[in-house]
């Protein structure tokens, strides 16, 4: 048995319903990342994902890399898509009860590699004012104390409030023109659950430690979504809520 967060990153997709009733036939809640920009395009599918009890989260406006837009862009990103968020709760007539964030990428605001994260004085000092944005809005993070991998330790330290992830599930890989790690089926995709590099976001079978799993909602994956949670589940993964 392993615990672990499931986080959903972008759209809302065309296919968004069919994947959060996916999620309500197993009893799981997530924390769905969405874009500004899809959320207003698709209104009524972030609705229905606050109504179906799930979480959403703000991935930002547009999707950029925030190491290739200016401070000012940066907080616009954010809050927009905060205010967007809000708006849907009301809507709903549900209490929007947290608010979490996640980089496009994963990318802080500073080019570098992710387990790298002794930064110069000047990243150090970007990263924090963007931190200091999301802090500013209300934006948290858990705690997370039984994630034990070491590079997880890192951004611990930086007191970072964004949510990173420990396993990424890399079916995003298989539409790619040049599929990343080789990922271009399904079958791919289950197979990468069985390699054991704990220090790599592949600890799927390291027992050791929590998880925050990422799988995207992205419209060319959806008829892998529902084989992957069950193959999560089948390899018992015990998925946490994120609020009561
Ligand atoms: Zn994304």
């Amino acid at each position: 048995m392993k615990k672990a967060y499931l986080t959903i990153d972008d759209g809302p997709s065309v296919a968004r319903r069919q994947k959060v009733d996916v999620l309500t036939k197993y009893g799981i809640q997530a924390v769905w990342f969405c874009m500004g920009i899809d959320m207003e395009a698709r209104q009524e599918d972030a609705l229905y994902t606050i109504e179906n009890g799930q979480i959403i989260g703000n991935h930002s406006y547009n999707h950029p890399n925030f190491s290739e837009i200016d401070l000012e862009q940066c907080e616009r990103e954010i809050v927009t898509t905060d205010r967007m968020i809000d708006e849907l709760y009301q809507k709903a007539g549900v209490k929007r009860p947290v608010k979490l964030f996640r980089f496009p990428y994963g990318n802080e605001g500073v080019k570098r590699g992710f387990f790298d994260v002794a930064y110069t004085d000047e990243e150090r000092q970007r990263v924090e004012r963007i931190q200091k944005v999301l802090t500013d809005n209300g934006y948290t993070t858990f705690p997370f104390e039984n994630i034990t991998y070491p590079y997880y330790e890192r951004f611990r330290e930086t007191k970072r409030v964004d949510w990173l992830w420990t396993y990424d599930t890399m079916e995003w890989c298989v539409f790619q023109e040049k599929p990343p790690y080789g990922v271009k089926t399904i079958d791919d995709v289950l197979e990468m659950m069985e390699i054991d590099w704990p220090d790599r976001w592949m600890g799927l079978n390291y027992p050791n430690s929590e998880e925050i799993i990422v799988i995207h909602d992205h419209p060319q994956t959806s008829d892998m979504f529902e084989t992957i949670i069950k193959a999560l589940l089948d390899k018992g993964v015990e998925f946490c809520r994120i609020v009561e």
